[in-house]
């Protein structure tokens, strides 16, 4: 029950989700339809089950949960549209077939523990975002042109990865030793003095929003580098969105996270507490304490594009796109024939003025 694709009641095709529109498209003859009226179809399923690697489906499971292994456990799902036999790893949620090329929703994935609060569905659309990664790759110089060409573009995923989004409250208290100081001139003499206050701040501080990526194979440097979000646009978490994305469903649990966040709720709360003392030459915080109160945990989805690319030398480079804002962040390979062409006409552009220069004199 766990894999569904969403069909077009007309003709049959897959239904896709449009970012440009934000309705269900069909690539076959061009219906569309609202959120509404998908959540109204009945999706078309296929199976799921574990990889036969493992005994049982519990053994496999409880294996792979308890992550002892760090070979992620492959799972075989059938293809709603094609029938083939598809393997994917434990953490995927959406996919393509890769027979036949249509989307596949693994629901299973994202049900029950794993049903997402919330979701930012893809605003930015394959055609803009593939446009604005030519424009990204056209200003940096030294690129390989194979990183740029169709095949390269075509590998450009729409991703759904899975993030932690926390937010708390908490009650704090600084104590500081701030001073003021005062010059003046009186005659030849010049008089300074130094004024010393012992200042105190409390309050009762919100904190909203700090993202943690859950996906623990995740470039976190790269995607967390395309935040924020606009989070106030989340939506109601519904499998609809996935239609025709990639999506991976969490891997890492709010227990792997706690110890850190309220760490960093503290440093924050401090941080808001100092900030408010002002009007002084120096301050030193001696002392703080920070209690902590109520705190709420959202799963949510967040769009990214992707591409990543194999340099020669093995490394793999990364671009990614925020799917809702645009944002880009890019680690782009170099080409070094390129770029030794560049220096060489630096260097020659070079000499020629140092000899222009020799003439000179
Ligand atoms: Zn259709
Ligand atoms: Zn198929």
């Amino acid at each position: 029950m766990a894999v569904i694709t969403y069909k077009c009641p007309n003709c049959g095709g897959e239904l896709v989700f449009d970012p440009a529109s934000q309705k269900y498209k069909c690539e076959y003859c061009v219906s569309e339809f609202t959120q509404r009226q998908l959540e109204e179809m009945t999706p078309a399923e296929g199976s799921e089950r574990v990889d036969d690697t493992a005994d049982d489906e519990n053994g496999s499971r409880s294996a792979s949960r308890s992550g002892k292994s760090s070979a992620q456990t492959a799972m075989v799902y059938t293809c709603p549209s094609c029938g083939a036999e598809v393997v994917t790893d434990e953490t995927t949620a959406a996919t393509f077939c890769y027979y036949c090329h249509n989307p596949v929703v693994l629901g299973g994935r994202l049900s029950g523990e794993y049903l997402p609060d919330k979701i930012i569905p893809f605003s930015i659309d394959r055609k803009s975002a593939t446009e604005q990664f030519m424009k990204f790759v056209g200003k940096k110089k030294f690129v390989p042109k194979a990183f740029f060409n169709e095949e390269q573009i075509e590998k450009f995923s729409g991703v759904y990865y899975p993030y932690w989004i926390y937010d708390c409250d908490t009650e704090g208290w600084v104590n500081a030793e701030a001073t003021r100081v005062r010059t003046w001139r009186s005659g030849d003499t010049e008089y300074t003095e130094t004024s010393i206050y012992q200042v105190e701040r409390d309050g009762d501080i919100t904190l909203k929003n700090i993202p943690k990526n859950a996906l623990k194979k995740s470039d976190k440097a790269l995607v967390n580098g395309v935040f924020p979000f606009r989070l106030s646009e989340a939506k109601q978490f519904s499998m609809g969105y996935l239609s025709g994305f990639l999506a991976e469903k969490r891997d890492m649990e709010k227990q792997d996270f706690a110890a850190q966040l309220h760490q960093e709720a503290e440093k924050y709360s401090q941080q808001i507490l100092r900030d408010s003392i002002t009007g002084y030459s120096t301050v030193n915080v001696r002392n703080s304490r920070i209690n902590h109160g109520q705190e709420t945990w959202n799963y949510l989805l967040l769009p990214v594009w992707v591409l990543t690319y194999a340099g020669r030398n093995g490394k793999v480079y990364y671009y990614t796109m925020n799917g809702q804002t645009g944002t880009i962040r890019g680690e782009l390979p170099v080409d070094y024939k390129k770029l030794s062409l560049f220096s060489l006409i630096v260097g020659v552009a070079l000499a020629v003025v140092c000899m222009i220069g020799g003439y000179l004199t």
